[in-house]
């Protein structure tokens, strides 16, 4: 906490703070269906940056994250990781496209997914450094060529967390500086992935380690929140002592101090209709697994979501902070997604 005016908040003091989340967006910038060679309004961030702006009007304080998997899966993502070398050699610094729109929406964060990797180290480096927001990524390590296992790792090869001054208005219109944490994470499969890129330059570590490593930290360090960037997908038959699971967030949600989370990887949509949700979600007989609550959003009381595929959903996590006992605690968080309108919604308006 940062203390605006020399001013300790009141007791109950409360912040509403909304957290807006892209994912998997796989460089669909524009609305357009290159491999069918036609528009396609369910897809783009040009589209998804409307529901945006609208998300952003409606409350005062806001966060905007990208959650990985960015720079790969349109000819225009090929297009720019093949021209990459000669669109370094122009003239200003080298921005990816995709980077490129993220400044201009205005985005707060992002963390790494497992297709940054695709296109090798140095390349992912430049896309990084034309960010005028941080990567972070906490999982990840260099290989320091000494045989060392992941856990035995010690210089991460990405900034592992954030925290983020953000100057927040409380619900009387009186600003207060909210310190928000920031940590990502990617599967530690990367590494079976990408072997021709990664191999004895980086090890990478267990989603829930790494977790249980940093998120105390970030707390020392005094982030009055912490929200976790997960570039993993939900499986219900995943346990915390399982090692290295791809998919990960379902014990991730059990992390102590993590206070919210988006998610990713999968292309599913969380929260979404219980029969839109697929096995992974259910226990042997059907039944929807008891530490998810469709209408809040949560798993295990922690608000979640994911966005999908392709800016076709923002993902949103409206969280109420207080302040009690001294410091900020979020005292309710929900998640809800909002939906880009498919063409046939979008005659049926008109
Ligand atoms: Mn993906
Ligand atoms: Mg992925």
């Amino acid at each position: 906490m940062n203390i605006v005016n020399g001013m300790i908040p009141d007791n109950n003091t409360t912040v509403s703070l909304r957290i807006l989340s892209t994912t998997d967006v796989h460089a669909c910038l524009m609305d357009y269906d290159y491999y069918r060679d036609q528009p396609d309004p369910s897809i783009g961030l040009v589209r998804t940056a409307a529901l945006i702006a609208s998300a952003r009007d409606e409350v005062p304080n806001t966060l905007l994250v990208d959650n990985g998997d960015l720079i790969q899966g349109t000819p225009l993502g090929t297009y720019a990781a093949k021209k990459y070398a000669a669109m370094k050699q122009g003239k200003g610094p080298y921005v990816h496209p995709a980077i490129r729109v993220m400044n201009a929406m205005g985005y707060d964060a992002a963390t790494l997914g497992n297709h940054e990797f695709n296109y090798g180290l140095d390349m992912l480096d430049d896309v990084i450094a034309g960010a005028d927001f941080p990567y972070v990524n906490a999982n990840v390590y260099f290989d320091e060529g000494l045989g060392l296992e992941p856990e035995e790792c010690g210089r991460n090869r990405y900034k592992p967390y954030v925290i983020l001054d953000k100057r927040c208005l409380d619900d009387a219109g009186q600003a207060h500086d909210i310190r928000i944490g920031l940590i990502g994470f990617v599967p530690p499969q990367i590494m079976d992935w990408d072997q021709a890129n990664l191999e004895g330059r980086v090890k990478v570590k267990d989603i829930l380690l790494s977790a249980l490593e940093w998120v105390p930290k970030m707390k020392e360090e005094g982030a009055d929140l912490v929200v976790a960037l997960a570039h993993t997908g939900f499986d219900g038959k995943v346990a915390l002592t399982d090692g290295n699971a791809e998919n990960a967030v379902y014990p991730l949600s059990l992390v102590p101090g993590i206070d919210a989370l988006t998610f990713s990887h999968t292309h599913h949509v969380f929260p979404a209709d219980r029969h839109l949700l697929d096995a992974s979600f259910k226990d042997e007989s059907g039944e929807l697994l008891p530490d998810i609550h469709l209408e809040k959003g949560t798993i295990h009381g922690i608000p979640a979501v994911q966005a999908g595929f392709g800016g076709g959903h923002l993902g949103v996590i409206d969280l109420s902070l207080q302040f009690r006992q001294g410091r900020w605690q979020v005292v309710e968080g929900t998640s809800s997604v909002r939906r880009l309108e498919k063409e046939e919604d979008a005659e049926r308006d008109t």
